[in-house]
């Protein structure tokens, strides 16, 4: 009885490790990571970019499908958190370090769906989220890169742009608010500023999230379609959406002049809000490790903490 028992317990030992192993198998087949942890530097701007060319469907580096997508976005979750506690941590101890992740695109690209499930898979305690609009009466009193001075992130946060100091060279080209002298000075004055930025220990992430006019058609309709969504819809969408080629130029005269060693543009095709948002939990992955923040050491004698806790 004993041994038969024994026996029927090794054999569903036996399956459940070839089904493991079954299951591995699998998982190694459809769970391509993105290669070889490098995603800044398969999206980064560099020297002739072409944002025309750049395919808004494609999904560079990565070759499994919306579930895989998923799914890696899911793993990358601890590893995110805990980068940004310790960044955090860091700064207790005195670090200077902090992130700025600056996010661009075309309405409905999904800047909204990058803050809430990238970056609102972290501590909100640790990021400063700021959606700058069009200037108020008091902003246009001075310069365009007053009000964003002063949402800079402090020490030990994760800073996010949703929108920048880009629409000041973006609208304001295509819409002509500003002159055309006084706005190629501003891709300078932008340079300076992010070096200045740079320099005090900020990692400036800039990205730009790429959609198709097609693809914005459909999310358009489904916002139109949909009384839940009517509330994301704005008509002045579409007045934008009627310069689309202009739009794609400005940008395009902004990717060249002002990804930089210090602060690099990333384009990243956004026509799969899956892939958009891994590799944007990438790119904040591939900086955070770059800092490598290390847990400050305890101002305090830790031992004799102990001691008087245990007396107490
Ligand atoms: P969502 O539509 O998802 O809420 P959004 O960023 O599109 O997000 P809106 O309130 O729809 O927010 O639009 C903000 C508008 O403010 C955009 O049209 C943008 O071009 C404009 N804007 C932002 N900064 C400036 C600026 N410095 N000068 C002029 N217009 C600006
Ligand atoms: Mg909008």
């Amino acid at each position: 009885m004993a041994k038969k028992s024994a026996k029927k317990s090794d054999k569903k030992a036996e399956k459940k490790a070839e089904s493991k192993a079954a299951r591995k198998a699998e998982d190694g087949a459809a769970r391509v990571s993105l290669l070889g942890g490098d995603t800044a530097d398969l999206l980064r701007v560099k020297l002739g970019f072409d944002l025309a060319a750049l395919d808004p469907r494609s999904t560079p580096g990565f070759s499994g499908d919306k579930a895989a997508g998923k799914e890696e976005l899911d793993a990358g979750v601890p590893e995110l958190a805990n980068l940004q506690e310790r960044l955090f941590a860091a700064s207790k101890g005195g670090a200077p370090e902090s992130v700025l992740l600056v996010l661009q695109a075309m309405d409905t690209a999904g800047k909204g769906g990058i803050v809430r499930h990238v970056v609102g898979a972290v501590d909100p305690q640790g990021i400063a989220l700021t959606a700058f609009k069009a200037p108020t009466a008091e902003e246009l009193r001075h310069s365009f890169l007053w009000r964003v001075r002063r949402q800079l992130p402090t020490p030990g946060k994760i800073g996010v742009f949703d929108r920048s100091h880009y629409e000041d060279v973006l609208v304001h080209r295509v819409r002509k608010l500003t002159p055309l002298e006084t706005i190629e000075k501003r891709y300078d004055e932008i340079n300076a500023f992010e070096r200045q930025v740079s320099a005090a220990g900020t990692r400036i992430v800039k990205i730009m999230l790429h959609i198709s006019p097609e693809e914005q058609k459909a999310r358009l309709a489904e916002r139109l379609e949909r009384p839940d969504k009517h509330w994301k819809y704005r008509p002045g969408d579409l007045d934008d959406r009627a310069l689309w080629p202009d739009f794609q130029q400005a940008y395009q005269i902004a990717l060249d002049r002002t990804s930089t060693e210090l602060a690099p543009w990333y384009v990243v095709p956004a026509d799969r809000k899956w892939y958009a948002r891994l590799a944007v939990q990438h790119l904040l992955l591939e900086t955070l490790r770059g800092i490598d923040p290390q847990w400050p050491a305890a101002e305090f004698d830790v031992e004799a903490e102990k001691a008087r806790l245990a007396a107490l």
